[in-house]
C-alpha cells in the first residue's frame, strides 16, 4: 500500500521561504515519491515549480533562488486518481488573469464523477485535485463576472472555498495559497493528518513569527517550527498578515475518522497524531500482539522499515531477544512499478536480504505491519526458510485487509487482497508460514488509544464499514456481510 502525498505550507512575513518548503517536503518524501513541486508567492505574483521525481532530485540550488517569496505551499505525490505524470505532479495552479491561486491535495474525493457531471466536466479533468481547482477558479470567474467593475464583489480565494467545499465529499487535506494568504483545509471527518506550528525568525535582528502547517510534525520540527495543534476535521485555518484565523465552512462537526493506518504504517514513527507518538503506537501494538497469541521462539525480528517498531514491542512483551534477521537494501526507491506477480517477486529480493549468521537454526518470530497481496509476505518467508530458519512465526501489526481504501490509499481490488479471499489459516498455508495471526481490530483499536467502537478512527478496509458513502458496488453477500457485523467480528477474531 502507498500513501497518496505530503502537503506543506509556509507564511513568514519578509523570510525567503523555498529552502524552509524544500525541507518541510523533503520530511514528507516517504508521503509520496513520484513527483514533488512547490508554489511561491512574493505578495504579487504566484510562481510554480513541480517536476517529476524524488524532492532532492526535484529542486536544487539554482530552482531554489529563483523561487522568491514569504509565502509558499509543497507537495509531493503519489497517484490514486490520475496517471503519474507531469501535468498532475502539483501544486496544480489556477488564474482568471486577475488573480491566481495554487493547491496541493492529500486524500481522494469520493464523489468526483457527481460533482464533475454537476460542473460539466466529465472527462475533461485528469484528477479530483484538478477537479476541485476548476470549481475555485469558476467561483472567482462567477463572481468577477457579477461585478460589473470585475473586482468589487469579486470573491477572493476564502471566499470561493467556502462556495465550493461543502459540496466536496470524501478525504483530504487541502493546503492553498494566493498572492497573500495560506489556506489549510481538513475534511469534516479527519482521513487525513494536517497540523499547525509556529515559526519564530529574524529578519534584520527583529524576532517575527511565521506559521507552518504540515501533514506530520516532523515537516515542522526540521524548519524549526513548534507544533501548536492539529487543524480540526472539518476547519478551514486561513493565515495572512494578521495571523491565523479559523473558519468552519462544513457546518455542523462529523464524526472524526483519522485513517488508523496513519499509526501502523504511513507515518513516521516520530509524527505526533492526535495527541501520541506514532512509534509509542507501534511499540504497544507489538506488545498486544505478543500477548494475544504467544509463541515458543528463539528470536524476534521486524520487516524493515515499519515493522520493525511493533517487533520491539513483541521482543520486550514476550520476553524473547529481538535482533535483526532481515538487511533493507537503503538505496531503494519507487524506481519502477512492478506490472506482474513476478516482477513484484524479484522486487522484493532487490530490496531485502536475510541475515544469515542472525537467523540460522532459529525459530523465528517475523512481524510486519500488514499483509496485502501477500506476495512480499510469501517471499520473505521462502528466503528466511532458505537461509536457515528452523521456524517462521508471522505476527502481523493489523488485522487482515478484507476492503478497498477509497480515501487516498492505494490497495488493489478486494479480489487481490489476501484477506478478502482467505481465511487465517489458508493464508498460513499459502504464506508458507509455521504459524501466523494477526493483530485483532480491538487491540489495534487500543493501541492507538481509540474504544471498542473505533472512536475516531477510520478502519473501513478492515470491516467494510465506511464512514460515507463511497462509490463501491458490493454484491448481495457482501451487503449482507457487513450488515450482520461478520467483516468486524472476523476482524476482532
Ligand atoms: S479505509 Fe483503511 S486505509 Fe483507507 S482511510 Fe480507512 S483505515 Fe485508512
Amino acid at each position: 500500500m502507498k500513501e497518496a502525498c505530503g502537503v506543506f505550507g509556509v507564511y513568514a512575513p519578509g523570510a525567503a521561504v523555498a529552502r524552509t518548503t524544500f525541507d518541510g517536503l523533503f520530511a514528507l518524501q516517504h508521503r509520496g515519491q513520484e513527483s514533488a513541486g512547490m508554489a511561491v508567492s512574493d505578495g504579487e505574483s504566484v510562481t510554480v515549480f513541480k517536476e517529476m521525481g524524488l524532492v532532492a532530485s526535484v529542486f536544487d540550488e539554482r530552482s531554489l533562488s529563483t523561487l522568491e517569496g514569504d509565502l509558499a505551499i509543497g507537495h509531493t505525490r503519489y497517484s490514486t486518481t490520475g496517471p503519474s505524470t507531469w501535468q498532475n505532479a502539483q501544486p496544480v495552479y489556477r488564474t482568471d488573469g486577475r488573480a491566481g491561486f495554487a493547491l496541493g491535495h492529500n486524500g481522494n474525493l469520493t464523489n468526483t464523477e457527481e460533482l464533475a457531471a454537476g460542473a460539466g466536466m466529465l472527462g475533461a479533468l485528469t484528477s479530483d485535485s484538478d477537479l476541485v481547482a476548476e470549481l475555485i477558479s469558476r467561483e472567482f470567474a462567477v463572481s468577477s463576472d457579477l461585478a460589473p467593475d470585475g473586482t468589487d464583489d469579486a470573491l477572493d480565494l476564502v471566499g470561493a472555498l467556502e462556495r465550493v467545499l461543502p459540496s466536496v465529499e470524501g478525504a483530504f487535506s487541502f493546503v492553498l495559497l494566493d498572492a497573500d494568504h495560506l489556506v489549510a483545509v481538513r475534511d469534516p471527518h479527519g482521513f487525513r493528518p494536517l497540523c499547525l506550528g509556529r515559526l519564530a525568525y529574524e529578519v534584520d535582528g527583529e524576532v517575527r513569527t511565521g506559521w507552518v502547517v504540515a501533514s506530520e510534525s516532523p515537516a515542522l520540527d526540521v524548519c524549526g517550527a513548534e507544533f501548536v495543534r492539529e487543524v480540526e476535521p472539518g476547519e478551514m485555518v486561513v493565515i495572512d498578515g494578521a495571523g491565523p484565523r479559523s473558519l468552519r465552512p462544513f457546518g455542523e462537526p462529523a464524526a472524526k475518522r483519522l485513517c488508523v493506518f496513519e499509526f501502523v504504517y504511513f507515518a513516521r514513527p516520530d509524527s505526533r497524531l492526535v495527541g501520541q507518538e506514532v512509534y509509542g503506537a507501534r511499540r504497544r501494538m507489538g506488545g498486544l500482539l505478543a500477548r494475544q497469541r504467544p509463541v515458543d521462539a528463539d528470536l524476534v525480528i521486524g520487516v524493515p522499515d515499519s515493522g520493525v517498531t511493533a517487533a520491539e514491542g513483541f521482543a520486550e512483551a514476550s520476553g524473547i531477544p529481538y535482533g535483526q534477521g532481515l538487511v533493507k537494501n537503503r538505496y531503494i526507491g519507487r524506481t519502477f512499478i512492478a506490472p506482474t506477480q513476478e516482477a513484484r517477486a524479484l522486487g522484493v529480493r532487490r530490496k531485502l536480504n536475510p541475515l544469515r549468521s542472525s537467523i540460522e537454526n532459529k525459530r523465528l518470530v517475523v512481524v510486519d505491519d500488514s499483509i496485502v497481496r501477500g506476495t512480499t509476505t510469501r517471499q520473505i518467508v521462502k528466503m528466511l526458510k532458505e537461509a536457515g530458519a528452523a521456524e517462521v512465526h508471522l505476527r502481523i501489526s493489523s488485522p487482515p485487509f478484507r476492503w478497498p481504501c477509497y480515501y487516498g490509499i492505494d490497495t488493489p481490488s478486494r479480489g487481490e487482497l489476501l484477506g478478502a479471499r482467505m481465511s487465517v489459516e489458508e493464508m498460513q498455508a499459502h504464506l508458507g508460514a509455521d504459524s501466523l495471526d494477526f493483530l485483532s481490530l480491538e487491540n489495534l483499536l487500543t493501541a492507538v488509544g481509540s474504544d471498542a467502537g473505533g472512536e475516531g478512527f477510520c478502519s473501513a478496509c478492515l470491516t467494510g464499514r465506511y464512514p460515507t458513502s463511497v462509490p463501491v458496488e458490493l454484491t448481495p453477500a457482501e451487503e449482507r456481510e457487513i450488515a450482520s457485523g461478520r467483516a468486524l467480528a472476523a476482524s476482532l477474531r
